[in-house]
């Protein structure tokens, strides 16, 4: 302003003549009053004031260029906003398809497992049920030759059948049962009675040794003894006696027979 004034009081001074018109500098009018007493004389000097306008154009254009820039800010903000929404929903897309795959394997790893589990308890089941058929319900007491059977013998009577062989061969309980007595019996030396579920009991004589005590559970086909010569006897031989209801004493070839051994 200070220069714009000193510019018009220049012009003015040296193109006047008779009246020159001096602005003063500092004179405080303002720049209206200058302008038009300057106009008054000089009506070139209005093109001056055209000086001013680059400044105001540039204070409008910094403005509008600080509005733009504003807004170029606003957008990048959005921008960023947006992107960062963007990407953290991809990231939880992405986590959320994560988590679902490991539920999936995880479930399938159960499933396996469990199908895994009770296949191995059906094979167990079917091996325990193929053990349990496969074993004999009755089996042969012991192993040698039949050297006497069931009845009349010497003026008495045989009450069982003799198997001979040599002494320490196993003597095994003919089926599943509880161990009745076992020790010493008049006549038999040493001897075992097992009682079977059927109420039938067997009993076992002679023996050299005895492996099982009384109270004792056996299975068919279990040791119980050793064929030895005790008591009377003319040889190594296990003396097999079978009693129908633990007392009433039968043919044990024939009660074998019928369950399908053969002595
Ligand atoms: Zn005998």
């Amino acid at each position: 302003m200070v220069a714009f004034g000193a510019l018009t009081a220049g012009v003015g001074t040296a193109a006047g003549s008779s009246s020159p018109t001096i602005v003063p500098l500092a004179a405080g009018t303002d720049l209206a009053a200058a302008l038009a007493a300057s106009t008054s004389s000089h009506s070139g000097a209005v093109e001056t004031r055209h000086v001013v306008e680059p400044g105001l154009e540039a204070a409008k254009l910094m403005r509008s260029e600080g509005l733009v820039a504003r807004q170029n800010v606003d957008l990048a903000i959005r921008h960023a906003a947006d992107g960062y929404a963007v990407r953290q929903a991809e990231l939880k897309r992405k986590q959320d398809a994560e988590n679902a795959e490991k539920a999936r394997v995880q479930e399938a790893e159960n499933a396996e497992k469990a199908r895994a589990q009770e296949a191995e308890e059906a094979e167990k089941a079917r091996v325990a049920a193929e053990e349990a058929a496969r074993r004999p319900q009755v089996v042969k007491p012991a192993e040698g030759t039949f050297t006497s059977g069931f009845g009349a013998r010497w003026g008495t009577t045989h009450f069982g059948a003799d198997i001979a062989n040599a002494i320490g061969t196993p003597i095994v309980s003919a089926m599943d049962g509880v161990v009745l007595e076992a020790g010493p019996a008049s006549g038999f030396g040493l001897w075992v009675r097992v009682q079977h579920s059927d109420g039938t009991v067997t009993v076992y004589g002679h023996m050299n040794e005895i492996l099982v005590a009384a109270g004792q559970q056996v299975a068919a086909g279990q040791q119980i003894a050793t064929i030895g010569n005790r008591g009377q006897s003319t040889g190594p031989h296990l003396h097999f006696e079978v009693w129908l209801d633990g007392s009433q004493k039968i043919d044990p070839v024939g009660w074998l027979a019928e369950r399908g051994i053969s002595l």
